[in-house]
């Protein structure tokens, strides 16, 4: 393939041609089922016919109305919805194309907002790649190293990773809220702490969900030290952990939500929801952008949430969750190389080790790899690169989840 850019180096040498649920084809006809749903995006599954025919429609009608210039009905009808499925109180929307865009729209905002220039984000953490949200990237140095300086203001703060830290869940999250405590102490004052930063599950960091004690502890200190909640939900929102939201899990307050990947079934849009008056605080002109809340990206949006909610797509993913997470702890069982099982919902990972429990990421790439050639697409992720995850579209059925689970068991 001439003329592409060396750094595209891609998972897996497929050349898609055409995708159906949660199969992609390849121009050289070859089937594939697709665990990576385009890293968490597809969750209605490839070209769904609802999700077709309102792009379809919408395209014909108005494709772009700039929205600084000019409102459009999908982006109002959007927001309306978005506001049945979000935390109460987050009755305000803004909107953007991607993960990072949304990221770095609350970052501006927390800043505006309280008026401090600290953000604390957490160990294993993944923002994405423009310079502010990569400067609050710690999953992984290829992500911020070589493009210094990066943004200042960003301290950083353990997160309960208990299976590399070689401890309980519990022992985690209390070292983890100590050692916040003392970075509140000592790298920032809280008084100069906008916000935190969290996901609820790590993604990017190798799959790691957070805990309700760790969450609360969270909640608790922002409440006390006026520091605003900003859960990315980025690649754990619309139902991939099995519930609406990944927050749904620890019953936490957010002060902001970010959503993107399952939000428009492929198309490019982001969001960031938060208390009007709390919106209100970013001055006119600060926030925007182009192409932000596109028309046909909203109409993705809006028949993405009739699927999700039609197809009851939340609950079909904690239960297909439930199978596949089974599947794979049996196949763990049964293989030293893999030293956890771990995720929520239909967000799902095993991270392979050696003889002495450190990260083998080359034994990881090798069951990736041997994956996609028996026709089972998957990633991996992690800070070594040894964790490989599983992300199937929500539509995702139990002879498929076992389908997979056999081509699981053979890569590995
Ligand atoms: N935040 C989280 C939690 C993510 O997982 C990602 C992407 O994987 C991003 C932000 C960045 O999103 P994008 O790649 O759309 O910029």
């Amino acid at each position: 393939m001439s003329g592409l850019s060396p750094i595209l180096k891609q998972a897996t040498p497929v050349l898609a041609e055409r995708g159906e649920g949660v199969y992609l084809y390849a121009e050289d006809g070859r089937r594939y089922l697709d665990f990576t749903a385009g890293i968490g995006v597809t969750s209605t599954g490839h070209c769904h016919p609802r999700v077709v025919a309102a792009v379809q429609e919408q395209a014909a009608k108005l494709i772009h109305g700039q929205y600084t210039t000019v409102m459009h009905r999908p982006l109002l009808t959007l927001s309306e919805r978005l506001g049945t499925v979000l935390p109460e109180g987050l009755d305000s929307l803004f909107f953007v194309n991607s993960g990072s865009e949304a990221v770095e729209a609350a970052l501006r905002l927390a800043r505006q907002a309280t008026a401090r220039p600290n953000v604390i984000v957490f160990h294993g953490s993944f923002h994405g790649r423009t310079i502010g949200a990569a400067s609050m990237t710690t999953s992984a140095t290829k992500f911020s190293a070589g493009f210094a300086p990066l943004m200042g203001g960003v301290v950083v703060s353990p997160f309960p990773t208990a299976y590399r830290y070689g401890w309980s869940e519990q022992e985690a999250t209390r070292f983890a809220l100590r050692e916040l405590d003392y970075v509140l102490q000592t790298l920032t004052t809280p008084g100069e702490a906008a916000a935190f930063f969290v996901e609820p599950v790590l993604g990017e960091g190798g799959y790691v969900p957070a805990n309700t004690e760790f969450m609360r502890g969270l909640r608790e200190r922002a409440d006390r030290h006026g520091i605003l909640l900003v859960l990315d939900e980025v690649q754990t929102g619309f139902g991939r952990t099995g519930r609406f939201w990944g927050h749904d899990h620890f019953g936490v307050r957010p002060d902001v939500v970010i959503t993107a990947k399952g939000l428009a079934s492929g198309f490019p849009l982001s969001a960031i929801a938060a208390p009007a008056e709390l919106m209100a605080k970013a001055w006119p002109g600060s926030q925007g952008g182009t192409y932000g809340g596109n028309a046909v990206a909203c109409a993705a949006a809006l028949a993405t949430l009739e699927v999700v909610q039609s197809e009851n797509l939340v609950a079909n993913s904690a239960e297909m969750g439930a199978r596949l997470r089974e599947g794979l702890a049996k196949v763990a069982a049964d293989t030293p190389a893999i030293g956890d099982v771990r995720g929520l919902g239909l967000m799902l990972a095993s991270e392979f080790v050696d003889q002495d429990g450190n990260p083998d990421a080359a034994a990881a790439a090798r069951v990736q790899q041997a994956a996609s050639a028996a026709g089972l697409l998957l990633l991996t992720c992690g800070a070594a690169g040894n964790v490989v995850r599983m992300i199937p579209p929500l539509i995702v059925t139990a002879e498929q989840i076992d389908e997979g689970l056999a081509l699981w068991r053979e890569a590995v």
